[in-house]
């Protein structure tokens, strides 16, 4: 079995085939959440996985489950499977290679006639991206139980289409109770889409970690006035405590190992070149892969926030209104050793990005593989991998998922 490999030419043609599928001029695809496009690529899917010989379930959130029968059925399944959706300008690879990695290794199992211990199953989750309907990670969300059914099949998109509509359109609005499938580790092979395994020459990524998020929405509160008859000492600008606050996060992120800190959103009252601004509201975002680190960056925040308003007798209001908790990747070993036996070169890593491995982390022992992409480059039409490297990630899944199904056999 160690000898076992997948077939690059094949998984390559999967991945060119399928990114035909809302291909954009650039070279990229266009294939938002429960569009005919994303129908298109999940009958692609769903297709290549019955003609493998699996059989394939849909649940009620339009995730897709295709189940390959192993010696003992009454086990918990091995599974993996990413996401087909794309950003309106996403690339070939994200996602799509984390799905197709796993329909390769699918393949691979049935043309050598390989019985696993336990079945393995290859899903896809519904709308990862997060772009047309909000949040990202909605199908893993819910199946993992941390978003409600009903409120997000409620969830319309700009034009005020509904999700759950769209899914029943699209012939993808199944009968699967939602986190019923019987599984029994998770893994995730995925584009790093970040520069640090090219830079260290690495071809495979073990992710120990996924980062963790605290999100904020920030209002400095102060008053308007004539910016050519207001002396400075009788200004309540609302800008420049803003702007302080912004430059603050940065050396946040900057005192703290692995720390990032983003202001990418801003609203100025009443916006007007000669008008002192009286209110200025804006997004705020803190991440670190240690919880511990991430909450004193967090309380770092806050108490500069609150001395501020002292000092410039202003009203500023923070409100931490998400946090996501880092994520441990348990079954890492599981990818670390598949990786070792294959001979691959390796680095732990942790993951800056959401991925669909972070909810099912909270269901099942989980393990994310990353794959270098060229300049680190993703949500871009150039984003890319090379044939060599996605093989490389596929081989790691194929033998991290044979292991986990043997661990679970002899438990
Ligand atoms: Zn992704």
């Amino acid at each position: 079995m160690s000898d076992l490999r997948i077939n690059q030419e094949r998984l390559w043609a999967s991945l060119m085939e399928m990114a035909k599928i809302g291909a954009t001029k650039k070279g990229g695809c266009n294939r938002l959440a429960g569009t005919d496009l994303d129908k298109q690529a999940r009958d692609l899917f769903v297709s290549w996985c019955e003609e493998a010989g699996c059989d394939v379930y849909i649940d009620k959130i339009g995730n897709i489950f295709a189940r390959r029968a192993g010696d003992d059925n009454h086990a918990p399944a091995v599974a993996t499977g990413s996401h087909l959706d794309t950003q309106p300008t996403g690339g070939k690879f994200d996602g799509v290679f984390g799905v197709l990695a796993g329909v390769e290794v699918l393949r691979t199992l049935h043309e050598n006639n390989i019985q696993t211990p336990t079945a393995m199953e290859f899903s896809v989750w519904t709308n990862e991206e997060g772009s047309r309907f909000q949040p990202a990670m909605q199908g893993s969300g819910v199946y993992a139980g941390r978003f409600d059914l009903a409120t997000e099949l409620n969830k319309t998109d700009a034009n005020g289409i509904r999700l759950g509509d769209e899914l029943k359109r699209i012939g993808y609005l199944g009968e699967e109770e939602i986190g019923s499938r019987p599984i029994g580790a998770f893994f995730e092979a995925h584009i790093e889409q970040g520069p640090i395994l090219e830079d260290e020459h690495k071809a495979i990524g073990v992710v120990r970690l996924g980062q963790g998020i605290r999100w904020y929405n920030i209002e400095v509160n102060g008053r308007e006035s004539h910016s050519g008859t207001t002396p400075m000492h009788l200004r309540q600008d609302a800008m420049v405590p803003a702007s302080l606050i912004i430059a603050e996060l940065e050396q946040i992120a900057l005192r703290h190992e692995n720390g990032l800190g983003t202001t990418g959103f801003m609203q100025v009252y009443p916006n007007s070149r000669n008008t002192i601004p009286g209110k200025v509201s804006f997004s705020a975002e803190l991440r670190n892969p240690s919880s511990d680190t991430l909450f004193t960056m967090h309380q770092e925040l806050i108490s500069f926030c609150e001395t501020l308003a002292r000092d410039r007798n202003l009203d500023i209001k923070v409100d931490p209104f998400w946090y996501f908790a880092p994520v441990e990747f348990s079954a890492s070993d599981d990818v670390k050793a598949a990786t070792q036996l294959l001979g691959y070169s390796h680095m732990d890593i942790y993951s800056g990005a959401g991925h669909d491995a972070c909810y099912m982390a909270d269901l099942v022992p989980t393990g994310m593989i990353f794959i270098p992409c060229e300049n680190g480059i993703s949500h871009n039409e150039i984003e890319y991998s090379s044939p060599e490297q996605c093989a490389a990630g596929a081989n790691v899944l194929l033998h991290s998922m044979l292991q986990a199904s043997e661990r679970i056999v002899k438990r």
